[in-house]
């Protein structure tokens, strides 16, 4: 799609009288409500987002102060390709200045301080490990080929472990894959295929991170403040502490309509009718629903509570009354195979600063991820851009850790990961980063906060075809389903571009506007991207590379890759 497609589309007749209710307050609603206001015309008055908890901004969380820790369940990678996203942040003004947008500044702070990790693997307790090339086996090879040629119906529900050669998972290129995108053994091949296929153009730099970009601070005080201030300032109704248990749906033939909405609001039940002009968009499940802080003398607590379970059991409702509404079970049945931690250090003085910088010959912002290769919890450490928090004093530094093993028992503190306290959690990767002997000192200067996330790769279970529901299921009046969980054709989960794409298709579906949604980046079909990644996967020696170039001397095609 060119900006020949990019039109402000015609106020449709009626828009006045329609109201919205977008039910979930992360960024699928946020922006959903801002193509509402945007493309669809809406007055921000006609917009309420009901939102659970007593903050906005759903899994992009970040919180805290210096004196009892900051905490932020998650980091975000991205990219250049994130088409709804920048599409998004590109008339979202920026706090700092207002002439200037999030895009803007974003874009700038990437030119000038671009990710290119310069220590992606340790082992050893602190020794760099080897990780120039994604040392794959012929074997291997034919395998990701196999992959990327197969329908996602043939694959079906095929887990990762059931597709690849067990060899698979030693090499640099799984350790890549499944540190930087929370992949386990037994999530499902067809997303792997996605992501595969989506971010291909991102290949050749993958052992070093090149072409993640990042945000000056966390992704709450960069993102959703800016988008929050913007929808606060278009006047937009945010009913906080308010969860929705039920809809009532009419079914005539094949119409599906929305009727009425039920919810909880401060502890007391509400119906709220729903006329057939209004809308109703509904963030189905959450990878952060019921997650647990501890502390640093408290582990965080696993809750496998499936009574108060906000977005589960209001898509079970939701789902229970039509086929079409797609089947929760899957992605929220099977905690222990969908659960991983992650811990926040807040260390005060600038002794980790100095450290972290020599360790991985870098400055904070600019080395992405870092996985310790032989730690039994399969640890990655990411040292973001300092401050990392917007009210961040000079001499605290924020670092963000995350564990896939939960329940193996550690290399040095000889407990499950999920068992232990801040303290023993910071202890086990002190001692991987090679500082055992200083353990007791750096104690004394840091606060940990350990999260467990009970569904964080839920989207990530094997799944067919009806699992998810389409945004807007065949039929819907006016009920459209955003986020990870509803169904969109080759794009990938797990990502905040995934729920901004379904709110573009949710409004532009449900107001028949004009405008097209951006298209996903399809850069498997540009032949550069193809070669490009193919000399990846085999070292950079392309089998019959030399033939080609020859082939392609003095052509018009010389240098295409
Ligand atoms: C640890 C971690 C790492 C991540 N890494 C990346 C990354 O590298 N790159 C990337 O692009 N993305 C990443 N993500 C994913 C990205 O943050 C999410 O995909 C995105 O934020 C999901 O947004 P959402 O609005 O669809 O859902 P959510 O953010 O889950 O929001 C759902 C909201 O709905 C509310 N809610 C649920 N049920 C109800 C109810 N019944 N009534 C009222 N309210 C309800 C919840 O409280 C929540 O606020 C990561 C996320 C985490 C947690």
């Amino acid at each position: 799609m060119g900006n020949y497609q990019k039109i402000n589309p015609l106020k449709k007749n009626g828009i006045e009288a329609k109201k919205a209710y977008l039910i979930g307050g992360g960024i699928a609603s946020l922006a959903a409500a801002a193509y509402l206001i945007r493309d669809g015309h809406m007055a921000g008055e006609n917009i309420t987002i009901l939102e659970e908890t007593l903050v906005l901004g759903g899994s992009m969380d970040g919180a805290g102060d210096a004196e009892q820790g900051y905490i932020i369940r998650g980091g975000r990678e991205l990219e250049e390709h994130y088409e709804c996203s920048w599409d998004l942040f590109s008339f979202i003004p920026s706090l700092n200045n207002p002439s200037r947008t999030v895009l803007d500044e974003f874009r700038e702070l990437n030119l000038a301080e671009p990710i290119e990790s310069h220590c992606r693997l340790i082992h050893n307790c602190g020794e760099k490990a080897d990780f120039s090339t994604l040392g794959l086996s012929d074997l291997h090879i034919k395998q990701i080929t196999k992959l990327f040629l197969a329908t996602e119906e043939q694959l079906g529900a095929t887990t990762v472990e059931d597709f690849f050669d067990a060899s698979y998972f030693e090499t640099n290129m799984w350790y890549f894959w499944r540190s930087m995108f929370a992949f386990e053994n037994w999530h499902s091949v067809v997303e792997m295929k996605r992501y595969m296929e989506r971010f291909m153009h991102l290949l050749p730099g993958m052992n070093q991170l090149k072409g993640i970009l990042h945000t000056q601070y966390n992704q709450y005080d960069s993102m959703i403040l800016p988008l929050i201030t913007w929808l606060k300032h278009e006047n937009v109704n945010f009913d906080l502490h308010t969860q929705v248990t039920d809809l009532d749906i009419s079914l005539v033939g094949r119409q599906k309509t929305v009727t009425g909405i039920h919810l909880v609001r401060n502890g007391h039940s509400e119906k709220v009718a729903v006329s057939a002009d209004d809308l109703v968009f509904v963030t189905n499940g959450s990878m952060t629903e019921n997650s647990t802080l501890g502390s640093m003398y408290a582990p965080a607590v696993l809750n496998r509570d499936k009574v108060n379970c906000g977005c589960w059991n209001l898509w079970k409702n939701i789902a229970s009354k039509d086929p079409s509404f797609g089947h929760p079970e899957v992605f929220c049945n099977d905690i222990d195979k969908t659960k991983w931690e992650s811990f926040t250090m807040t260390f005060k003085g600038p002794f980790m600063d100095k450290f972290l910088k020599e360790l991985t010959d870098q400055d904070p912002g600019q080395g992405g991820v870092v996985t310790i290769k032989d730690s039994n919890w399969l640890m990655s450490w990411s040292y973001s851009k300092q401050p990392h928090f917007i009210n961040q004093p000079d001499d605290v530094f924020v670092l963000w850790t995350y564990g896939l093993f939960p329940d193996n028992v550690g290399d040095y503190i000889k407990k499950k990961m999920c068992d232990c306290t801040g303290e023993e959690l910071v202890s086990e990767l002190l001692y991987h980063m090679g500082l055992k002997d200083k353990i007791h000192e750096i104690l004394k200067t840091v606060k940990v906060i350990p999260c467990m996330m009970p569904y964080i790769t839920s989207q990530f279970m094997p799944r067919v075809k009806g699992d998810r529901p389409d945004v807007v299921p065949e039929g819907s009046t006016n009920l459209a389903f955003l986020g990870q969980f509803a169904e969109v054709a080759d794009d990938c989960v797990f990502t905040i571009e995934y729920s901004i794409r379904t709110a573009m298709m949710a409004v532009y579906t449900l107001l028949e506007l004009e405008k097209q949604v951006t298209p996903v980046y399809a850069s498997k079909y540009d032949i550069r991207v193809l070669l490009m990644a193919a000399k990846t996967l085999y070292s950079g020696r392309l089998p019959g590379e030399t033939i080609i170039r020859k082939l392609l001397k003095d052509t018009t095609l010389e240098g295409l890759f």
